[in-house]
Parts: C-alpha cells; sequence; structure tokens
C-alpha cells in the first residue's frame, strides 16, 4: 500500500497521470483528450474535451445497474414524513421535474434559481438542472428577501422554484412572500415561479400567469422521459453563494467533469463511502456540503443519501443517532457547531442507539477546538475527523485521507493537505513559513478539478478576490491563517481579518478560543480583538456556559471570568489573557453556523454591527449589547 504522503506527492508532480486515474471513477459520453488544460492562469479548465453529466452519474447508471437499492431518505421530523427513493423512483422523480422544465422554457445554459426547504422535492429540482443542462443556484431557504434579491440579480433565473413554507422547531416559515418581495426588489424578473406546495401556509399568494403548481404539472408528465444533456466538462453546473461571514458573498462558479471526478474521488478516499452505503450530512442544500455531500457526492458514489428537515434536538438529542441506527448509517457528516450543541445535552443520547454501521463522523466549517474534537471521538468512540475547506473549493483541502492510509489523528488539527492541492503557509512577503511559524494557508495554482472556475460573471473579481494577495508568487489565498507542526499537521487558527494584536504579538482567535473552551464550564466561546490605546488591541471573549447556575450571583460570574482567564494565562500566555470575559447564552452566528465575530467586533468597540443578513438569531446581538452595557 502506498503512504498517504506518496500518494501526494504523486497528485502534485504528475497530476495528469493521478487524475485520469480518478477520473475512470465517473462514466463519460464522450472521452477528454486533455486532463488539464491551464493555459491561461489562473484559470484551469479540466478535462477538456470530456462530455459528461453530473445527472447521470448521480442516477441513471446505478438505476441501471441497482434500480431498487436506495437513493434518498427523505426524513421530517417537522411533518413527521419519511420517504425512501430507490434509483430507478429517484429518475422517474427527476424526469418529471426535467420535463417540467423544459414546459416551462428553460434550456441548456439557462439559471434555475432554487429557495426551498429541505425537502425531496429540492433534490428532484437540482438534479433536474443538471439532467438538462441548466445551471442551477441554490439560496438557503430562510433567507429574507434582501439576500434573495441581490442573487437573483447577480443569477438572472429564467425559473426560481420555491415552496409556500418551511419547518423549523415545529413552526412553519412562510417563504412566499419573502420571495414575491425579493421578486419585488430585484430588477431582473424570473419568468416563471414553479411553486411546491406543501399545505403549510394556506393562504400564500398566487401571482396569476407567473407562479405555477408543481403538483399539476407533474401530474401531466407522470410517464416523462428525459434524455440527459450531455455537456463538456468544463460547463458551468452551478452557482453558490459563499457563506457571506466576511462580507458580500461571491458567486462561486463550478464546472461538470471536474466537479464531478473530485466528489468520486473524495467518497472513495477521503470519506471510505461504498455503492449501497449510506451517507448522513446533516448539512442544508443551501450550502456547499448540502451541494456536495447530501446530493451530489454520496450518489454520484452509488450511495443512499439521507435528507433530513429538522433539528438535532427535536424531538431530543437522540434523533441523529436514532437514525443511524435506523438507516445503518456508515459516513456521518456535520458541523462543530452541531457537536458543540450535543455537548450541552445529556451524552446518554449517544449511547442509547446501536451506531455500529457508523465507520467515520466528519465535521467541517469552523474550527473544531481540541476539547470537543476529543469529547466527541471518546463518547462515539470512533474516529471523526476534522475537515477543512470552502464553498470556493467544493470539496475538502485539509483533511486525513484513510482510504488510502490510516494516520494518526490529532485532536484540533484537519490533518493534511488532501491530494491535488499543492497547500502552503506563507509569509505576507510572499515567502514561505517554517514548520510551526504562523501564516496564510495558500494554494499554488492550478486548483484541483473541483474548485471554484471563476466568480459568476465576473473574472477579474476571481482573479483580484483569490490570486492577488501577493505580487509573486501567485497563489490562491485561502483568507485563513494556519500553522503547520513538525509532523505536518496543519491548524487553522482563525480567518485572516481576526488576527488579533496585542502589544505586536499576533494571536489567532482561535488560538484563545480554543485555551477558553478548555474550561469545563464553558459550552461555546467567541473571541474578538477590541482597541486598546495601550496595547493596540486587547482580546474579549463572549462564552456561553453548559450550565446557567454557574453564573447565577455576580460573585459566581467573577469567580468564573477568573478561572477562564488563569486557563488563558496557563495555555498561551498572559499576553493573550482576554480583558474581560462576558457570560452569554447564544452566540451570533450565521445561518451555517458560522460566528459573526465580525458584528461582535463592532459592537465591542461601539460600532455599527454591519450587514447582518446572513444572521441566525438577531437576539444574539442584543444580549452582547446588553452584556457590554451592563
Ligand atoms: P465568506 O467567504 O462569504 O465570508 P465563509 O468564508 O464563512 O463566507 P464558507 O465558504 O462557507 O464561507 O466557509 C469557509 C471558511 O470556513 C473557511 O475559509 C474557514 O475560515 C472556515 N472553516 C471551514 N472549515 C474549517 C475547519 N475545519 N477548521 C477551521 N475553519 C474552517
Ligand atoms: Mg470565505
Amino acid at each position: 500500500m502506498t503512504s498517504y504522503k506518496e500518494f501526494h506527492r504523486r497528485s502534485i508532480e504528475q497530476p495528469d497521470a493521478f487524475w485520469s486515474e480518478q477520473a475512470q471513477l465517473i462514466d463519460w459520453h464522450k472521452p477528454f483528450d486533455q486532463v488539464c488544460d491551464y493555459s491561461r492562469p489562473p484559470f484551469a479548465k479540466w478535462f477538456v474535451g470530456g462530455q459528461t453529466n453530473l445527472c447521470y452519474n448521480a442516477v441513471d447508471r446505478h438505476a441501471k445497474t441497482r434500480p431498487n437499492d436506495n437513493a434518498l431518505i427523505f426524513i421530517s421530523t417537522e411533518t413527521d414524513v419519511e420517504k425512501v427513493y430507490s434509483f430507478a423512483e429517484l429518475q422517474r422523480e427527476v424526469e418529471r421535474m426535467a420535463a417540467i422544465y423544459q414546459s416551462l422554457g428553460v434550456k441548456k445554459g439557462d439559471r434555475v434559481l432554487i429557495y426551498m426547504p429541505m425537502i425531496a422535492e429540492a433534490c428532484f429540482a437540482i438534479l433536474a438542472c443538471a439532467r438538462i443542462g441548466a445551471i442551477h443556484s441554490v439560496v438557503f431557504g430562510g433567507f429574507a428577501s434582501g439576500s434573495l434579491a441581490t442573487r437573483i440579480d447577480d443569477a438572472k433565473p429564467v425559473l426560481i422554484v420555491s415552496s409556500d413554507a418551511g419547518m423549523r422547531g415545529g413552526k412553519a416559515v412562510p417563504y412566499k412572500h419573502l420571495l414575491d418581495d425579493a421578486i419585488n426588489q430585484a430588477e431582473h424578473k424570473p419568468g416563471k415561479v414553479l411553486m411546491v406546495d406543501r399545505g403549510l401556509d394556506k393562504a400564500f399568494n398566487k401571482v396569476e400567469g407567473r407562479d405555477v403548481d408543481y403538483a399539476a404539472l407533474r401530474s401531466q408528465f407522470m410517464d416523462a422521459q428525459v434524455p440527459v444533456t450531455w455537456v463538456e466538462s468544463s460547463d458551468p453546473s452551478y452557482i453558490l453563494y459563499t457563506s457571506g461571514t466576511t462580507g458580500k458573498p461571491k458567486g462561486v462558479q463550478r464546472d461538470t467533469g471536474g466537479y464531478a471526478v473530485a466528489l468520486a474521488s473524495s467518497i472513495k478516499h477521503i470519506y471510505c463511502g461504498k455503492p449501497g452505503e449510506t451517507f448522513f450530512s446533516t448539512s442544508d442544500i443551501g450550502w456547499v456540503v448540502g451541494h456536495s455531500y447530501i446530493i451530489y457526492g454520496p450518489l454520484i458514489g452509488g450511495m443512499a443519501t439521507i435528507m433530513y428537515e429538522g433539528t438535532p434536538i427535536r424531538p431530543d438529542a437522540g434523533i441523529w443517532w436514532q437514525i443511524v441506527e435506523k438507516y445503518k448509517v456508515n459516513v456521518m457528516f456535520s458541523a462543530p457547531t452541531a457537536a458543540r450543541v450535543l455537548k450541552k445535552h445529556d451524552p446518554a443520547f449517544l449511547h442509547k442507539y446501536d451506531l455500529s454501521s457508523l465507520k467515520h463522523l466528519f465535521l467541517a466549517g469552523e474550527p473544531l477546538d481540541q476539547p470537543t474534537h476529543e469529547w466527541i471521538m471518546g463518547e462515539l468512540k470512533l474516529p471523526v475527523i476534522d475537515n477543512y475547506w470552502q464553498t470556493e473549493t467544493g470539496w475538502p483541502m485539509l483533511s486525513t485521507v484513510r482510504g488510502v492510509e490510516d494516520t494518526k489523528i490529532k485532536y484540533g488539527t484537519p490533518s493534511f493537505p488532501v491530494y491535488g492541492y499543492d497547500v502552503r503557509i506563507f509569509r505576507e512577503d510572499g515567502s514561505e513559513c517554517d514548520a510551526n511559524e504562523k501564516g496564510i494557508l495558500g494554494v499554488v495554482p492550478p486548483l484541483p478539478p473541483g474548485c471554484l472556475t471563476t466568480v459568476w460573471g465576473d473574472d477579474e473579481r476571481f482573479v483580484n478576490t483569490y490570486f492577488s494577495l501577493f505580487k509573486e508568487p501567485l497563489v490562491y489565498s485561502s483568507y485563513d491563517w494556519a500553522i503547520k507542526d513538525d509532523e505536518g499537521y496543519h491548524f487553522i487558527l482563525g480567518r485572516t481579518d481576526d488576527v488579533i494584536n496585542v502589544a505586536g504579538h499576533r494571536l489567532g482567535t482561535r488560538e484563545i478560543e480554543e485555551a477558553v473552551q478548555g474550561h469545563p464550564a464553558v459550552a461555546e466561546v467567541a473571541v474578538v480583538g477590541v482597541n486598546d490605546a495601550l496595547k493596540g488591541q486587547l482580546p474579549v471573549a463572549f462564552a456561553v456556559v453548559k450550565d446557567a447556575s454557574k453564573i447565577a450571583t455576580p460573585e459566581l460570574v467573577a469567580a468564573l471570568e477568573k478561572e477562564v482567564m488563569k486557563r488563558v494565562d496557563e495555555t498561551l500566555g498572559a499576553i493573550a489573557r482576554p480583558g474581560r470575559v462576558y457570560f452569554i447564552s447564544g452566540l451570533p452566528k450565521t445561518r451555517s453556523g458560522k460566528l459573526l465575530r465580525r458584528s461582535i467586533q463592532a459592537l465591542a468597540e461601539g460600532r455599527d454591527p454591519g450587514d447582518l443578513t446572513t444572521i441566525e438569531d438577531p437576539t444574539a446581538l442584543e444580549q452582547i449589547k446588553a452584556a457590554l452595557s451592563a
């Protein structure tokens, strides 16, 4: 068996040989003539001349050989619906949806915006675009009309697919009025709006001539056969906007062939999934994880995929594990924020069910702090793997690659560069850092298959945003701060905008958060740098405690604050000690579960919190304001 190091080296030194082997994992209608065309850096084209189709690879090819195997398992604990679709059934539903699209005039290259809750029809809607070569742009259901309007104007869809409402925590969350508002605000007007009526909002408004009903159209196309449209490998498959944690979201454009190959190979090598097995990703189709590891990745790999509408704690904190037991889930994918939520509940929920089918749990999206990593791995007694990546890359950049070698898992690190990524850590002048020296994580281009090929409609923004950090060399910048240890393990220290400069010492927010998190009373924490006349900046911490009785009196609060500070002193040194530790009951996060540090920092410095369109719970900011003024 080759070592992972060897495997990675080959992917960088002999990319053509390496990737043409990986390309055998998918079906091609017409074989490619060239593995990579990198004649116009930093733009890379993968599998030039090849023709394929994402929907064919995700559905049809399995429906041919294993028609009755599970493909899509839809579970809603919100509406108490559970429905399993075989590959053959999934193909039929996708063909019906594709026929509806065609009847509404959607053609290859047209954009279809999908603004939907986590229901099976959203999966059909996505795959139907791929089937006919239309470009989908999924917008997280629950974004308000302002966010939706900017995305409508950027993607200019001919059709929008939506639904009357989502459900969360037992309550219907109406979508349609938000969509109508967004269309009113937007300059671009879609020709048609296809409505999947769940019967959750009886009073939703229907616009004559524009809005059409999915169920009525579907009944006309029950026997529809819509052959796949073969597309060029480099034809765009979708547009997806980044989470908007740091400001205006960027419209990531993805190709077709490179993406299919990257996903197929990641299912095999990183996720160790096999045809016939089951993949459960707890993300949402509105995020990149949902695109790659709810819809396309597992299905391309011939696995069944679970689409779950609900929260991790309803009806109780055992629901995910109940699903794992019932459907014999083999691979699970979630976010550190979910692990921290579970940590606040009784660990007995993790032990109530038979989890023997589960091989790995992957966590991505935010730093997985060492204490949480150790805790969840100990409770579940299986490898928990930290995955580092971005909307831009579409699949992991840093991970252990256990399909190739069982390397040691270290807590708090996403480990090694994934094959295909020539990851290096750079100083601000563009030179490379030594081991254990902090710097900016970058990738020497060409970016591997699967990564963004450009910013939608804006090649210049692609180059300026991602490749212009240094004059020399040409490097893709992640805008994350990182360090590599002597054994080659990478640690993400925070975003480059979040570095705290205390009297000339540059500290990553993540480092301090990690230290605070190490206190047994703390469930979650955000650390931001606040202007300080003396030291330049001073770290300030906002911590959520596991048990509110620990902060029941001012004396207890003061004592806990001291203990937390002491903990930071002991782990990082007094230089990193937060000037204040505030205790609150929830942190402001984006809808995808990422900390909104820039808003917290703005409040702590007495500024306006800025653009809040992506915030999950605005009351969390009120708490911070209250804590600061107390
Ligand atoms: P925007 O780019 O619009 O500001 P965003 O960066 O939050 O939003 P995403 O692409 O969803 O949008 O998130 C990628 C970022 O999430 C990474 O750049 C990194 O900062 C963080 N991240 C993801 N996974 C990890 C991980 N395993 N460890 C540490 N940080 C992570
Ligand atoms: Mg980003």
